[in-house]
């Protein structure tokens, strides 16, 4: 990987977020009360299935953690362009800008980078979602901070942005919050 794929290894939003936004923060601040009230645990990342199963909806569990796949054309953000930053729908850790979101036509919402260190990438040989054009390769992104499913990267389609990805996401694995990074 070369360029702006070179991601730090380490992300924490707390950090990035005191730097960027308290609105944001204290948003952050209050998931993780939330996740500790609910479940008796601090970290989402020392989490089990069964304490995500308690703080998430049916179907925000069933795309963030059993990588489960939203129908196309269905999202609330695939025609979404409002300004503002989109975080995980599981931790609220930031994840991508609004000025990074497109429109690929494809039924879920796409932005063509993340925040840098915010998502992790994973080959995927499986089939969830569908190929806008015909490509090489997918890869599957995680939200590091709590390595929920998000969606798919693919590469190389042609698609008039600065990287030439479509980071294919499900609106459900998002939040939006009116807020400028
Ligand atoms: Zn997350």
């Amino acid at each position: 990987m070369s360029g702006q794929n070179a991601a730090p290894k380490e992300f924490n939003p707390l950090e990035f977020l005191s730097k960027q936004s308290n609105n944001l923060k204290a948003k952050y601040q209050q998931n993780l009360e939330n996740y500790e009230r609910n479940t008796g645990h601090k970290n989402p990342l020392a989490s089990e299935k069964k304490e995500w199963r308690a703080v998430l909806s049916p179907e925000q569990f069933r795309v963030l953690r059993e990588k489960g796949t939203e129908r196309p054309g269905t999202g609330k953000y695939n025609k979404h362009y409002e300004t503002g930053v989109y975080t995980c729908a599981g931790c609220d850790a930031p994840l991508y800008k609004s000025a990074t979101k497109f429109d690929s036509g494809c039924g879920w919402p796409a932005f063509f980078d993340a925040i840098p260190g915010a998502i992790d990438r994973h080959d995927d040989f499986s089939f969830g979602m569908v190929r806008c054009t015909l490509t090489q390769k997918r890869t599957e992104i995680t939200c590091r901070n709590c390595k929920g499913h998000l969606g798919h990267v693919f590469y190389g389609e042609g698609f008039p942005t600065p990287t030439d990805e479509r980071h294919c996401v499900n609106s459900v694995s998002l939040s939006f919050h009116d807020e400028k990074l």
